[in-house]
Formats: structure tokens, sequence, C-alpha cells
């Protein structure tokens, strides 16, 4: 593994055709159908599920839309169903849930992982759950290979929705490390995740793609934009930007008025320092870096380091290296 890849949740306006995009197999419409022609790097999400009804939610409805999707651009993965235990967003603690609560959804998870395998999809199928301990993570990606699966994905939303909560990292953590550690050098899906300082971190840990909105949703609803840093800034109260992305070196000093003008310049902002991070995450990772570029990306977070320590340990106990 030498490459990781961030999709980030699709905006017409701001993301070129060679950017690497996702989209949730719900959102596949006729109008989404002509904006997402010709793209090149798409990945068809099924994590939301805390926004759509199990009815919806069904291996027909999710090929439905991978074969409309692929008649006009080109998919590189999509995701199966990971069925959530629990439908609880605001107290999200599946690893406490008893065992065959967790393990009946992970059973129906891989159901319908299977029925969509059984439709020889020419698109990379990476089978998914809605995982929270290491246990279950290396039982059920362990079948999942049995069942001729070749990629692997989990649903990782619902781990950092709300406040921050050390467990909910150690567990993300936990999920994937127990997966890499039987599923060999298989690609592996983290999906729900977009934080800077967390992708290095869950790359090292053995995942080699993500997909996330939060460039995109922070730009719009927030009318927030990131420094190179990860730093989050309001553009209303902008006085100085030294910004040298692509984009912003453009249009010289009157970006500022640009940025707090138009949404859509915000959100391609927010993509290039996301995808400059990840030129350097990938240069390191590919000179054997890795674990430097990440200390000197989380800086002093206490929740970082702590995090990070033990992604270390368990590679350590697991994969031997
Ligand atoms: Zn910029």
């Amino acid at each position: 593994m030498n490459s990781f890849t961030f999709y980030v949740t699709f905006h017409p306006k701001a993301c070129p055709p060679e950017q690497p995009i996702t989209i949730g197999f719900e959102r596949v419409t006729t109008s989404l159908l002509n904006s997402i022609k010709g793209y090149r790097r798409v990945f068809m999400h099924s994590g939301n599920w805390w926004r759509l009804s199990e009815r919806i939610r069904t291996p027909s409805r999710i090929l439905s839309s991978l074969r409309k999707l692929s008649e006009v651009c080109n998919v590189e993965g999509f995701m199966s169903i990971n069925i959530p235990p629990k439908v609880d967003i605001q107290n999200y603690d599946i690893w406490n849930l008893p065992k065959e609560i967790r393990e009946r959804a992970l059973k129906r998870s891989l159901e319908y992982a299977d029925i969509l395998l059984q439709s020889s999809p020419k698109t990379t199928l990476y089978c998914s759950y809605e995982v929270g301990t290491l246990e279950d993570s290396m039982k059920w990606y362990r079948i999942a290979l049995e069942h001729g699966h070749v990629a692997f994905g989990a649903g990782f939303a619902g781990f950092l929705m709300g406040r921050i909560r050390v467990e909910a990292y150690k567990r993300m953590i936990e999920v994937i490390v127990g997966a890499r550690s039987v599923i060999g050098d298989k690609p592996f899906h983290a999906s729900g995740v977009a934080s800077l300082k967390l992708l290095p971190i869950i790359c090292y840990a053995g995942a080699t793609s993500a997909d996330g909105s939060t460039p995109v949703r922070v730009a719009l609803a927030m009318g927030q934009v990131y420094d190179i840093t990860g730093k989050a800034h309001g553009v209303l109260r902008l006085e100085r930007w030294n910004c040298t992305c692509r984009m912003c070196s453009e249009y010289g000093r009157e970006i500022i008025k640009l940025l707090k003008d138009d949404y859509n310049l915000r959100v391609r902002h927010n993509i290039e320092v996301w995808n400059e991070n990840l030129a350097v995450m990938n240069e390191a990772l590919r000179e054997g870096r890795l674990e430097e570029y990440i200390t000197r990306r989380i800086g002093r977070s206490p929740l970082l380091r702590k995090t990070f320590e033990y992604a270390r340990e368990l590679r350590r106990r697991l994969l031997r290296r």
C-alpha cells in the first residue's frame, strides 16, 4: 500500500473532473447524473444510515444507482450496506452493546454484501460494516474474506459525531488494525472520516481510502475556510489571508473579498487544502516517513497523540511491524 485516496463529497461547481469524489447511492438522480458526467474518480457510498430508512437501503437500490452512475462516470468503488446495531447517532457506543445485538447487525450487513457480490459487479465492491470492537472486526472481516470479498470498509461517521471521545477514536483504530490483520494487503475504506489530522493516523492503521464532507460542508454551512495547517477560519472575520494554494494564488489580493462573496470558491479552496495535505502525506507514505509526518502533523493534541500511540501499539501487536 503506497497511496491513500480521500474522496470528497461531490459539489459540482467546486470539483474538477479529476478530483476523487464521493456520492451517496440515494443521491443518484437525473440531475446528479447530468452534473457528474465525465468524472474520473467516483466512489459511491451507502453510509448515511441515520438519514435513511431501512426500506431505502437495499441491495437492489444500490445496484440500480451503481448502474446509472457507471454509465456517465468512472466509479472506482462502492460500499455495501453497513447496518448499525442501534440507530442512535447522539449516543453512539455500539461497542457497549450486547454481543448478540452487534452480531445480528454484522450478519445482516454481510448478507447484503454477499447479495451484491453475487451480482458480479464490474466495480470494486467494499464489503462494509458498522463495527466497533477489535474482536468483531477480526472475526467479521475474516468471514467476509472467506465469502470471497476482495475489498472492505466500515462506516465511521457515528464515531466522530458530537463531542470528541477518546474511546471512539480508539475503537476506530481497533476496527482498522483488526481488519488489516486479517485482510492482508487488500483495500480498506473508512467512510465518514475527513479530519486532516485523523486521515494520516487511519492511513497508518491500515486504511487505503476514506470519504467525507467536511471541506464542503464547513465552507457552505459555516462559511469557514481552512488554512494549510488545518485550522478553520470564519470568512466574515477574515482580514489577512496568505494562502498559497493553487486557487488563492490565481486570484491575488482580491481573494478575501471573493471568499466572503462566493461560497463555491470557499469549497474549492478547502478542497485544495485537502489535496495539498494528502499529496504531502502520500509522499511521506511512499518514502517510508509516515510516522515522522504524523508526529509533526498532530502537534501537541493529547487526543491525537494518544490515538496515534494506540495505533502503534496495536500494529506492533497484531501486524508485527
Ligand atoms: Zn487557498
